[in-house]
């Protein structure tokens, strides 16, 4: 199947299917149930996104070692649960700084007020320059939730998986110089809510790393420069459905797909569409093409969510390969889409 005839049906599959849910458990998964519809007829159609300029297919699929990634994401268990403020935390923070000498790495450090209490939050950022002028973002969470830190919940899917593919697309983005847009890898810090969503709403009291970055980028010229922000989270599960996630800009979403029909890897990205309250949000309100790569069935009723049995043995280093192959195929795709959509 051709390229564009693939985005047509995924545009024509996403059509017929809607539901919208938050990152709220029960409410999720209460609206989940609810709002699972097919639209009448008279519905307003989904956003069109534009056509596309998509480059040829260029060959065989980027590199990706999906072991190497497996092998950070139990390193980084290993720490135990690593929520803010905590020992665990700074040494996850020191794990990542560690695999990323000799680059070219920022420090975004500030004081979080969150309804329990003052909290350091530090984002790292890897700069990977290229020759195009313009910035793709890949950014991953890898704090653990709050709440949960006086249980065993490790986060080895939510906050691990994802930062331990960053870690992964370090090794391949230093190993030669880039032909297109500068790449900057982003662990941020302070995902996770601090409150339970039944006492604190989940949007007031979440996202404080990643807002903070995009509310400084925005002062200081960088956001004008973003050309794409891509997001992962939980993207290790054996099970692997990433969403067709309902808040992402439609363009971009397009060329992730194309990017996973090109490695015969759409299978894995045909998720329901489900709108998720993620990292992604601040950018997309300040109006960066953003898209949350985001597997949001962990489990029958994705019920290893935020729960003691997120660990290393429900994932797989063929997932970590599949979802990192796909980012650096989007990214391969971006670096030559001439031009790329408005924002
Ligand atoms: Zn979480």
């Amino acid at each position: 199947m051709s390229g564009r005839n693939s985005l047509r049906w995924i545009l024509l599959a996403c059509a017929l299917t809607f539901l919208a849910c938050d990152r709220d458990k029960d409410k999720a998964q209460a609206q989940a149930q609810a709002q699972v519809h097919t639209p009448p007829a008279t519905a307003p159609a989904e956003t069109a996104s534009p056509t596309l300029n998509l480059p040829p297919d260029s060959g065989p699929p980027p590199a990706f070692d999906g072991d190497r990634a497996m092998q950070y994401v139990k390193d980084i268990v290993k720490f135990g649960p690593r929520p803010l403020g905590s020992a665990n935390h700074k040494k996850v923070e020191e794990y990542i700084t560690a695999h990323l000498k000799g680059d070219d790495v920022e420090h975004d450090t500030f004081t979080a007020d969150t309804p329990a209490g003052k909290f350091p939050v530090h984002n790292i950022i890897a700069k990977f320059p290229g020759s195009k002028d313009g910035i793709i973002v890949v950014a991953s969470h890898y704090d653990t939730n709050y709440p949960l830190r006086n249980t065993s919940y490790v986060g080895a899917n939510d906050g691990g998986s994802s930062s331990a593919l960053l870690l992964e697309l370090a090794n391949q983005l230093r190993a030669k110089p880039r032909d297109g847009y500068s790449i900057w890898l982003v662990w941020d810090d302070a995902e996770e809510a601090m409150k339970p969503d039944t006492e604190v709403d989940f949007m007031t009291d979440s996202l404080y790393g990643i807002s903070h970055l995009a509310d400084k980028w925005q002062g200081d010229g960088t956001l004008k420069k973003i050309k794409a922000f891509l997001l992962a989270d939980m993207v290790g599960d054996a099970d692997l459905n990433i969403l067709r996630e309902g808040n992402s800009t439609p363009w971009l979403e397009d060329v992730l797909h194309e990017a996973a029909t090109r490695l015969g890897e759409q299978s894995h990205f045909a998720g329901s569409r489900i709108a998720m309250e993620d990292d992604h949000l601040p950018f997309v309100k300040k109006g960066v093409p953003s898209a949350d790569l985001i597997d949001f069935s962990y489990g029958y009723n994705n019920v290893f969510w935020h729960s003691p049995q997120d660990t290393v043995d429900k994932l797989s280093p063929k997932s970590l390969q599949i979802v990192g192959s796909v980012v650096l195929e989007t990214i391969r795709i971006l670096d030559k889409m001439e031009p790329l959509p408005p924002k």
